[in-house]
């Protein structure tokens, strides 16, 4: 009967593949529930200048505190939510987290600017001007201090209706960010079409940039680019002082990376921003403020 033509049709399953489905399928529900759980939490990794290695801003970086998987990178899970339209809910929270936080830091004194991740499906929703504008009226953090970060692959399916968006928000202030800058295969099109006031660096162009001269000459190139198209540059995944010293002599404007700080949870933010948010010099003292 029935139960039998099920049987069959399992046999068309490898055993890796039915696991892999079901773990998938286990996941995903899991992910559904995360929201109402309390299981997302947001990181904030610092962002710096350049010149002076004061906080200028931040980057909100999710995480899912799962019960027995541990916390779950974004690299786990975020594209399951694209493809389930989970990311919707999700990013939205993400976005309304991030700009309360922000404007809690605004009010301690602390001028940054928050860097929140926008999914391409996110920001291909009809609504999506209204809900970032909602949000930021209802958290009553300025235009100026929010940052949406977008990756390359939005560019294939822009409308008309999407790039009004883009102009009415911008002209609020709001500013937009190419992520992982120079990955794509259309990145240069991209800046000829696309509003945004800042660009992000891929961090592979960072990693051997000491030893390199072709990605030497590909950082310098890109940061004399975004210059010229009056943007500023933001280089991911510093790691070490060598690095930011390359940086400086560039004129790179701000930077980030686990040379300066990890992805923090708000708490720890709160103290780096009370040792680094004011310009330190190279080699404080300790106790010295
Ligand atoms: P991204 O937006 O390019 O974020 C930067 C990633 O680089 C973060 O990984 C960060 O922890 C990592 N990173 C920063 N500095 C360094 C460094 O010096 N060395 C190394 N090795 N890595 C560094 P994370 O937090 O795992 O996030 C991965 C990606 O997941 C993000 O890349 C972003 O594309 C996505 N993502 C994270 N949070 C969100 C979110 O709220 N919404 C959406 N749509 N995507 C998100
Ligand atoms: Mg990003
Ligand atoms: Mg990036
Ligand atoms: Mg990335």
């Amino acid at each position: 009967g029935a139960k039998e033509a099920g049987r069959n049709a399992f046999r068309f399953f490898t055993p890796a593949m039915n696991l892999a489905a079901q773990d998938r399928l286990r996941l995903e529900g899991e992910l559904r529930r995360s929201m109402d759980l309390g299981e997302l939490m947001l990181y904030f990794q610092p962002i710096l200048a350049t010149n002076e290695r004061r906080v200028v801003g931040c980057e909100a970086l999710l995480r899912w505190c799962h019960p027995t998987r541990n916390i779950v990178p974004p690299g786990q899970f975020i594209s399951l939510a694209e493809e389930t339209g989970l990311i919707i809910p999700i990013g939205e929270w993400v976005l309304r987290q991030s700009c309360y936080q922000a404007r809690r830091w605004l009010d301690q004194g602390y001028d940054l600017h928050i860097s929140v991740n926008i999914s391409t499906r996110q920001f291909r929703e009809q609504d999506f001007r209204q809900v970032v504008e909602s949000v930021l009226s209802e958290s009553g953090l300025p235009p100026q201090s929010l940052v949406l970060e977008i990756t390359e692959s939005l560019v294939l399916e822009e409308t008309e209706q999407l790039m009004e968006d883009l102009k009415l928000l911008t002209a609020k202030g709001l500013r937009f960010s190419v992520d992982d800058f120079g990955t794509g295969y259309s990145s240069l099109s991209y800046l000829r079409r696309f509003p945004a006031k800042m660009l992000k660096i891929e961090r592979s162009f960072l990693q051997e940039v000491v030893h390199r001269r072709d990605d030497a000459a590909l950082v310098e190139a890109m940061i004399s680019l975004a210059h010229k198209l009056n943007m500023t540059v933001v280089a991911e995944g510093v790691e070490t002082l060598a690095q930011w010293d390359f940086l400086k002599e560039c004129d790179c404007d701000f930077m980030q990376g686990f040379y300066f700080s990890r992805p923090l949870p708000v708490t720890q933010m709160d103290a780096f921003l009370a040792d680094h948010f004011k310009e330190t010099p190279p080699n404080p003292e300790k106790g010295s403020t």
